[in-house]
């Protein structure tokens, strides 16, 4: 399987041992999980079809690695200690971590019921916070970070590959740290790109305050998946993404630090997803332009909405068009009479048909999920195709995600 790697801007081989795109991974004994670190959500609304989409890329691959036979690790974490989760919670006058409960638990139910495997791991940033102050001390200690007026930064200085992710230029990088929270204009720091570690709170009634060796406070959100890849995960992680507006700073930011404080190699791909528009703008939640995932379970199958996203390449997403989901309802209907109430146990017994390798063939050509819908599209006119087509349709729904169209 080949993905586009962000930090080279070339497709790599992530898994399968062989450039066959249909070979089993040889290496999958010897060589442990395959293990994806996707960004999760700051959890203080709901999923919106951003979100789905992202989400359901990594689900995606997941899925075509296991059908390789290799155990996948997948861990998503929730980013619980975030400036946007204070500040909603003081609005409605709760505690902060007890939003981000309900609304990770309202998250994972909407994501579960789009048919995304749950993650092997859902680590908390709130619960890593001993992790997180020691990396940054070891940080300290090997003179890649220092001390402002009891903040800590990242000197961008330690490492020469800051800018490698992006492959931005300094002036765009500096651009983009002013317009994303950073703050390149702060008097004393070394350098005008160098990001927040710790951020000192003095108010002792701020309830996102922790007492630590580097004083009270809280941490940068860079630092916090840098954190939790390593303790889930460890180094050489094979694919390691999100949606591409985290390329800069996030990604961008964990791999200085996580490569100063010796985790190398960090991340082996960088696989990032392109955004859902409305109106030719970014789903965002300024814009009041959200479509959630939880309102269009209400009225549409899981698969119709999964088969309509993926008529969106992951890299370019694209404008949501609706009409889509009703075109996925038709294409399941079509999935399920194809199916001709074949079972898994009978499906999997048989060999793979001409139909189930070229979706993988797709799958493993920088994750084409349109291709995939069209190759379905195109197969399912096909009258009296036979038991081997039957079997491929079963084999299909579960390597895609869509088994809830053969119910
Ligand atoms: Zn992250």
């Amino acid at each position: 399987m080949r993905l586009h790697d962000t930090a080279t801007g070339s497709l790599v081989q992530t898994a399968g041992s062989s450039p066959d795109s249909t070979a089993p991974d040889s290496t999958a004994k010897s060589a442990g999980p395959f293990t994806i670190y996707v960004c999760g959500v700051t959890p203080y609304d709901a999923a919106h079809l951003g979100h789905g989409f992202t989400f359901m890329t990594f689900d995606l691959i997941r899925r075509r690695v296991a059908d390789l036979g290799r155990q996948v690790k997948l861990v998503r974490n929730v980013t619980d200690v975030d400036e946007p989760l204070y500040a909603k919670a003081a609005e409605l006058g709760v505690h902060f971590l007890d939003l981000a409960r309900s609304e990770e638990r309202r998250m994972q139910s909407a994501l579960g019921r789009l048919g995304l495997i749950p993650p092997e791991v859902e680590p908390r940033a709130s619960e890593h916070m001993d992790d997180i102050v020691a990396m940054i001390s070891s940080l300290l200690a090997a003179g890649a970070a220092y001390e402002l007026d009891g903040d800590v930064y990242f000197d961008v200085s330690a490492t020469p590959d800051y800018g490698r992710v992006s492959g931005y230029s300094h002036g765009l990088m500096t651009k983009f740290a002013r317009m994303r929270g950073g703050d390149p204009d702060r008097a004393g720091k070394r350098q005008p790109l160098d990001f927040l570690l710790w951020r000192r709170i003095g108010d002792e009634d701020d309830p996102a305050r922790w007492e630590t060796p580097l004083g009270p406070g809280r941490p940068g959100w860079h630092i916090e998946c840098s954190v939790m890849a390593d303790r889930h995960l460890g180094t050489g992680i094979d694919v390691h993404g999100g949606g591409a507006d985290l390329i800069f700073p996030h990604h961008e930011c964990e791999q200085a630090q996580s490569t100063a404080a010796g985790r190398v190699p960090f991340v082996k791909c960088w696989v990032h997803v392109g955004p859902m528009l409305m109106g030719g703008e970014k789903m965002s939640k300024s814009l009041g332009n959200l479509v959630f995932v939880d309102r269009l379970l209400e009225d549409h199958s899981p698969a119709a909405i999964r088969l309509a996203l993926m008529r969106y390449h992951y890299r370019s997403g694209g404008e949501w068009r609706p009409e889509f989901i009703e075109d996925g309802e038709e294409l399941s209907r079509e999935l399920r009479k194809a199916a001709a109430g074949m079972s898994r146990e009978e499906a999997a017994a048989r060999p793979a048909g001409p139909l189930l390798r070229e979706i993988r063939e797709a799958l493993d050509d920088n994750l084409d999920a349109p291709r995939c819908v069209r190759l379905l599209e195109s197969c399912l006119s096909r009258p009296n195709a036979g038991d081997t087509h039957a079997a491929d349709v079963v084999r299909i729904a579960d390597l895609l995600g869509i088994e809830s169209a053969l119910a």
